[in-house]
């Protein structure tokens, strides 16, 4: 089969389909790959790495879409690549088509087989095209709230594991899934204390035996929550209710309450956020303040790590890759349930139900 991977063109997508190593593993497998020049340039991967990995390079997007078999991208098509993708391709990408009936009527009317990273499921109940995704934003949420308790952030110019003889910083995350559990690891490692809230008992186990005393597990209600964001100084927002926004557990009342200077960062804002004063930001301009909060609020977390995003994602989707590769996609799908659930649009049809619903469209 021939792969093509075009570079990204979504604003400060640095991300990349397919890593050199990726591709070899491809090119391995009896597979062509048509990768589009300066498509991993800003993170290192250069034309020179992919051609050594096996590769051809194409001038033009146009170029690969018109060859591939295959097209193995990050970000949902842009309406350009959209009218690029034809009957009977294959299109592996995150695509988010809920939201988006452009996008969705451009992927019905181009005959393609699209299958969406984020609807690709596992043997666990789990997204495992989604989780690389949430582990970085997890651990990089350490990271900003630290730098934003900084006081030319605004923060109350706290270091977040304090010294000998000074106490460390109270961080406070709510939700214990992906995001939270990665937090809770970054955090205890640069020695703050560390609350994990979540509603979940099981979820609460599951941490508690993961990390043992070391980490405070809190059965989340009003009460626990309202208690332990007015005594935090930075808090992390990291619950998701599947398909449905965020709900907003921090009230603006609350916020006003806080220690002036401390920090909160809503990793559930690409979900409408789960405080009542988030609003989303850009990696550009990450921070606000409101009422001497300082607000984190970054849609795309992972952009800022286009590097290791991409690594990351890459260890998950290939498996799929390969497996859409050797086998065409119809027996691929048929093979495996997990990997059918991400099939959004095939040959004209929408094929995935909680889109079709979402848009109002026949299923
Ligand atoms: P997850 O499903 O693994 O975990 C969510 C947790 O929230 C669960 O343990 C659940 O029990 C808990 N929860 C739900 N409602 C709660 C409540 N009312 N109180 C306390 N806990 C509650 O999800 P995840 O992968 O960790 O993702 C968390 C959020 O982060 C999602 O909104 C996701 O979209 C978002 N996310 C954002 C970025 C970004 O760049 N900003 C990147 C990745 C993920």
């Amino acid at each position: 089969m021939l792969i093509g991977v075009p570079k990204e063109i979504k604003t400060h997508e640095y991300r990349v389909g397919l890593t050199p190593e990726s591709v070899r593993e491809l090119v391995e497998n009896g597979h062509q790959v048509l990768v589009q020049t300066n498509a991993g340039l800003e993170i290192g991967m250069f034309d020179d790495h992919y051609v050594a990995a096996g590769a051809e390079i194409a001038g033009s997007a146009e170029a690969v879409f018109a060859r591939a078999d295959m097209i193995v991208k990050v970000k949902e098509p842009q309406p350009v690549e959209c009218a690029m993708l034809r009957e009977d391709q294959i299109l592996f990408t995150y695509l988010h088509l809920a939201p988006d009936p452009q996008q969705t009527h451009g992927l019905v009317e181009s005959g393609c087989v699209a299958i969406a990273y984020e609807t690709v499921t596992d043997d666990r109940g789990g997204l495992p095209l989604l989780a690389p995704m949430s582990e970085v934003a997890g651990r990089m949420s350490v990271q900003a709230g630290a730098h934003a308790l900084e006081m030319e952030q605004g923060g109350r110019g706290m270091l977040l594991g304090g010294v000998p003889g000074v106490p460390a910083a109270k961080v406070v995350i709510i939700g214990g899934g992906v995001v939270g559990t990665n937090a809770a690891r970054m955090a205890m490692g640069l020695e703050a204390q560390v609350a994990v809230l979540d509603r979940s008992a099981r979820r609460l186990q599951e941490l508690d035996f993961q990390f043992g005393s070391k980490l405070s597990t809190v059965f989340s209600t009003r009460e626990s929550l309202e208690r332990h964001v007015l005594d935090a100084d930075l808090v992390i927002g990291a619950v998701l209710v599947p398909g449905a926004a965020a709900p907003k557990l921090v009230t603006r009342q609350m916020v006003a309450q806080m220690k002036r200077g401390s920090v909160l960062v809503d990793v559930a804002i690409d979900q409408g956020g789960c405080f009542e004063t988030s609003k989303p930001t850009t990696h550009d301009a990450p921070t606000y303040v409101v009422d001497g909060t300082v607000h984190y609020c970054v849609a795309n977390m992972p952009g800022a790590v286009a590097r290791t995003s991409t690594q990351a994602l890459n260890n998950v989707t290939l498996p799929f890759a390969l497996a859409l590769a050797n086998k065409g996609w119809r027996q691929a799908l048929a093979d495996d349930r997990h990997l059918l659930a991400g099939l959004n649009v095939c040959r004209g049809k929408l094929t995935y139900r909680a889109v079709a619903e979402a848009l109002g469209e026949p299923f």
